[in-house]
C-alpha cells in the first residue's frame, strides 16, 4: 500500500506509472479542469487481476488499443472501442496513468453535469478495477484518496465536483456501483487535504 504523498507535476501523478494511451485529445481552448468522474472496469467482467499473454493486465490492454479480441467472448463485444482513463487503480492499490491531466481521456461518453455537456472536456477519469456487485479493496481507497488529494492540489477548482460515472450518464451506466463507498472515500481524502 503507498501512503507517501502524492504530487502532480506537468499533468502527472507522481505516485502512478505511466503507460500512454493513444486514446485522448486536447481539451478545448481555456477549459478548466473543474470535476473528477470515478468509474469501475473489469475485464472480462467481474473478473480480477486478468493477463494477456504478454502479462499485460487486461484493462491496460484495452486502453492501450492492445486487447486480443480473441482471448474471451466478451471481449469481442468491445471489439473496436478506444477509451482511455487518467488513471487506473488496481486491486492492490497500484496506479496506472494514461493521459496527461491536461489532455482529454476518453472515459465519460456521453454525458452530462450540472447542465454540462461532454463532461470528458472538464474532468480527470479515474477507473477503479472492480463491478458493481463487489466492493472495493482498502488499498484501492487509500490509493484513491491520495489521487484525489493530489489532483485537488494541482486543481482546486475539482474540489467541489466529484462524482461518479451513474450521474453523468444514468441512463447508459451504473458504475461505480452501490458498493462504492462515498463516504469513506470522501472522510479518507478529507483527511489529507
Ligand atoms: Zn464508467
Amino acid at each position: 500500500m503507498k501512503t507517501h504523498t502524492s504530487t502532480i507535476t506537468d499533468g502527472r501523478l507522481s505516485s502512478a506509472d505511466w503507460l500512454a494511451s493513444p486514446n485522448y485529445n486536447h481539451r478545448p481552448q481555456n477549459m478548466a479542469i473543474d470535476t473528477i468522474v470515478i468509474h469501475n472496469i473489469s475485464l472480462p467482467p467481474d473478473e480480477f487481476k486478468q493477463t494477456d499473454k504478454n502479462d499485460l493486465h487486461y484493462v491496460k490492454a484495452f486502453f492501450t488499443n492492445a486487447l486480443d479480441w480473441e482471448a474471451h467472448p466478451y471481449f469481442k463485444t468491445i471489439k473496436g472501442v478506444e477509451v482511455s482513463a487518467h488513471l487506473f487503480i488496481e486491486r492492490d492499490g497500484n496506479i496506472t496513468q494514461f493521459v496527461n491531466f491536461a489532455d482529454r481521456a476518453w472515459h465519460a461518453g456521453q454525458s452530462s453535469y450540472l447542465g454540462r455537456e461532454a463532461v470528458n472536456d472538464f474532468s480527470i477519469g479515474i477507473e477503479m478495477e472492480g463491478s458493481d456487485f463487489q466492493g472495493f479493496t482498502e488499498a484501492q481507497y487509500h490509493a484513491l484518496a491520495q489521487s484525489i488529494a493530489a489532483i485537488y492540489q494541482a486543481y482546486p477548482a475539482t474540489k467541489n465536483h466529484l462524482t461518479g460515472h451513474s450521474d453523468i450518464a444514468p441512463v447508459r451506466k451504473t458504475d461505480p456501483g452501490e458498493f462504492f463507498d462515498w463516504v469513506k472515500l470522501r472522510k479518507m481524502v478529507s483527511e489529507l487535504v
